[in-house]
């Protein structure tokens, strides 16, 4: 993937939040190069982690983040999401998350859903400047 800032949507489900900040920390000075955008709690955690990174706080997943990441994604403003979702817990906004994942297979945006395939877009280059 080419090497320029990027625009980034991290997010996690509120059990998958500590795991989340552990490798946005883990990889604090690469994102630092990055536009960075965060539904609301994910985004306040993960300022309290890493204060040295620059986050767009949207709402929270409830309230309608994940369609906010999902109109980025559509407005083609999305390179790639981190979005470690909580698989053993049933969401009051379901939908909304399918659709985000919808949304990302429909415009092709690389989509990490855990720690080990985030680790992978870090290999693959996606955060080099
Ligand atoms: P939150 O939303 O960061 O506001 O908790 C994430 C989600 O549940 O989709």
């Amino acid at each position: 993937m080419e090497a320029a800032a990027k625009t980034l949507a991290l997010v996690a489900h509120d059990r998958m939040k500590e795991a989340l900040a552990d490798w946005a920390d883990a990889n604090s000075a690469a994102l630092a190069a990055h536009r960075l955008f965060c539904t609301g709690t994910t985004g306040a955690v993960l300022q309290k982690r890493c204060p040295g990174l620059s986050i767009t706080r949207l709402a929270s997943g409830p309230h309608g983040g994940d369609q906010q990441i999902g109109a980025l994604i559509v407005e083609g403003r999305i390179d790639a999401v981190v979005f470690f979702i909580d698989p053993l817990s049933p969401m009051p906004h379901d939908v909304d998350i399918k659709a985000l994942l919808r949304l990302a297979v429909v415009y092709d945006v690389p989509i990490a859903l855990s720690r080990r395939t985030a680790d992978l877009f870090v290999a693959a280059g996606l955060l080099a400047v």
